[in-house]
Formats: structure tokens, sequence, C-alpha cells
């Protein structure tokens, strides 16, 4: 028997026989025990699905992995600490000096802030272009294009991108095709089946749906690709913890139905939005006149309940003050968990190949899980005071 300090360290095992669970075990760990001095020895050819640190996956990592690559129809899922860790990944895993990365001019921005400090930095040749012109991207690119990058819809204005012209554009100059696909999620869009190579999610928003991880993944199509990704975040040290992993298996059981519920009730308040005099536009692809509406027709399956919303010139200074009045809705940034969200989000310093002509500021609603009626009675009341503050403002 061993002494009360040694028991007091040492975990003993337990019997499994006969226990299941419909949950997802946490299995936390940087140690990974061998068996015996040759097996850690030569644990490096058990591969890269293999375990043998933790910083290199855990059975509770590896079943989330497994989930998402079922949903994109890829071969391969990694896990990162957040969408935007999974897009610059990709990033500085593919592109060497002198090679040329193209983005639309609605990428994500701290992508583009990304790309123009560190990529630049890194003597990559960055260019953008028009989202909705793949003769624009041909027409931009140069002599070593090595990564087109499609984010469709775009960031706070919705254009939706052509993917399989644009996928089939690339691969003709030798480019890889990378995808973030944050808005749509798998169950809306699955971007490697319209010649993405590479599919990257904010697993942060719908994936985990309740505000409370930071996550990402990169999907691909190519086991080759998907063991270089995996060696570089290796080398590079990054990856998540199994606890993590385990509440964005939890949220994942949810979202088909939040996400349909999300969408539902973003129809019905845009319906009633787009009614308001002060607003000049709402951006939501399900809408006739939103940007490249017909692609969105053709290849998404539905939408999410992220919208966005453009006010007259005559309203827009207001909109910020009358969001006090909000009692349901939060101000925050991100999106696709429980809560709705507002953000006002500025829009033409992110726009560098065609200038926006809206109001600079958009606000963008994102719809979470409360009642319907709630919602469009809080959104009402800010439309009043939004009303209001205008009318205070023309008597002045
Ligand atoms: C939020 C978001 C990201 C980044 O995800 P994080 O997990 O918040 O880093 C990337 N792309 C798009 C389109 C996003 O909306």
């Amino acid at each position: 028997m061993s002494s009360d300090w040694t028991q007091c360290a040492i975990t003993p095992a337990v019997n499994h026989e006969g226990f299941a669970s419909l949950g997802v075990a946490v299995y936390r760990a940087s140690t990974i025990p061998f068996e015996n001095a040759q097996a850690y020895a030569t644990r490096r050819e058990r591969g890269s699905e293999g375990y043998s640190y933790g910083l290199y996956g855990t059975p509770t990592t590896r079943t989330l992995e497994r989930k998402i690559t079922a949903l994109e129809q890829g071969r391969r899922t990694l896990l990162a600490p957040s969408g935007q860790g999974a897009i610059t990944a990709v990033m500085l895993a593919t592109l060497h000096a002198g090679d040329q990365v193209l983005l639309p001019d609605t990428v994500y921005p701290p992508v583009r802030d990304f790309a123009d400090r560190d990529l630049v930095r890194l003597g990559v040749q960055v260019d953008y272009y028009d989202p909705l012109d793949p003769a624009d991207l041909v027409r931009r690119m140069g002599a070593r294009p090595r990564l087109v990058w499609v984010e469709s819809p775009g960031s706070t204005t919705m254009e939706v991108q052509d993917l399989p012209r644009i996928a089939a554009l690339a691969h003709e100059r030798g480019a890889v095709v990378g995808c973030d696909n944050t808005w749509a999620t798998p169950l809306n869009f699955k971007p490697l089946a319209h010649g993405a190579d590479i599919v990257v999610e904010g697993l942060t928003k719908y994936f985990c749906g309740h505000s409370d991880v930071m996550m990402g993944s990169i999907t691909v199509a190519d086991n080759a690709l998907g063991d270089a990704l995996r060696a570089f975040l290796g080398r590079l040290g990054v990856g998540v913890s199994a606890d993590d992993a385990a509440l964005v298996l939890r949220g994942l059981e949810t979202m088909a139905l939040r996400l349909a519920y999300n969408a539902r009730v973003a129809a019905s308040l845009i319906d009633a939005v787009r009614a308001q005099p002060e607003v000049a536009r709402v951006l939501y692809p399900t809408l006739a006149d939103s940007p490249g509406h017909a692609v969105f027709r053709r290849d998404f399956q539905g939408a999410s309940g992220v919208f966005s919303v453009v006010f007259t010139p005559q309203a827009a200074p207001h909109v910020a003050a009358a969001l006090d009045a909000l009692r349901i809705f939060v101000i925050g940034a991100s999106w696709g968990g429980t809560r709705s969200l507002v953000a006002p989000m500025p829009v033409r310093a992110h726009r560098t190949v065609r200038a926006w002509e809206g109001d600079d500021m958009v606000l963008r609603i994102s719809v979470g899980i409360e009642d319907e009626a709630d919602l469009a009675k809080d959104l009402q009341g800010f439309f009043q005071a939004l009303r209001d503050r205008m009318a205070r403002h023309a008597g002045a």
C-alpha cells in the first residue's frame, strides 16, 4: 500500500464496463502516459490521428472535429482558439513571402487588419477584390496567386459571393480557395461542395450558441493539407481545451433548432423593420434586393439570424443614442448566442475596392431565442425613441 501522499497524487482506474452516457466526456490532458519507453520513443509514429500530448488532441476535441468534418462533408477538421485564429493559421500555413493573397473587400475587419499589418510584414502581397465581381478578382491576380479568400455573405454588408465561379478561376491559376462560413454554418451552406479547399467556421457564434466560448474550426477536403495544418498548429503551440470543446459539443446539439428559430424570427422582424420610414435598406440574403441574392438562392439551404440595417441620412445620426431604449436586445460584438444583439458597425473605413454608398454606420442585428413578440416590441420602442430624437432635433 502506498503512503497517503502517493495515494492523493495517483488516480485509480475505475471500471467503465456497463457505463454509457449521451454526453461527451471531458478528457483533460497535457501529459499522456505511455505503457513503456519504446512506445514513448516512437510516439510520433502514432500519426496525426494518434494521441501523444494534450496540445495535439484529446478524445473530446477529436469528437468535435469529427462532428464538424461530417457536417462540412470534408476529410479533416482542426480546432483553433477562435475563428480569427483559425483564419490567420490558414493564411500563415499556406502563404510564403512573394505569394499573393486575394481577399474580398468585405472581409471580416480583423482579417483585413492582420493581412495589412502581418502578412505584408512577412512579404506576402495582399490585394482586395470586389466580392460580387469574379472578373475583378481575375484582373487583380498577379504572377503568384496562392490563396483566394471568400467570405460569404460579407461582413456587415452581406454580399453573397459566387464561390463555384471564384473557385474555378482561382484553381485555373493554381491558387487554393478558403471560405469563411461563419454566417451560414454548414447547415445552410457547404463551401467544400461548392469548390472551396478549406472552410473556416467561427464556432464562437452559432456552434457554441451561448456566448461563452471562443473557438474556430478549419475543415479541409484533402488529407495532406489537413496533416500539414495540424503540424503547423502544433509548431505554433495552438490548441483548444477539452472543457471548451465539450461546451461547443453541447451547443452543437441544438444548433439546427436554434438556427431555424433565429431565421424565422429574423424574417418577421425584417418585415417590420423595412416598413419603418427611417430605414433605407435591410441587408439580408433572402431579400431580392440584397447583394448576391440570386447566388444565395442557387447555393444556400437557408439563412441564419443576422441581418444589417442601413438608415436614412436623416435618421442615422440619432441611431446610437436611440439604442438606449432597447430592453431585451443587448449591445455587443459577436452573435449566434441565445440573446439578441445589436452592434453599430462603421463600414467605410473597411472598404478599399468599392466605396460604401450608404451611411457609414450600419446596425447589425443578431436574433436570439427570446419570444418573437417581445423582440418586435423592443424594436418598436427603439424606433419610437429614434423618431422622438429626430423630432427634437428638427424642432431645435
Ligand atoms: C466573428 C467572426 C469571425 C471570428 O470569430 P471569433 O471566434 O470571434 O474570432 C470570423 N469571421 C466572421 C465572418 C465572423 O463574423
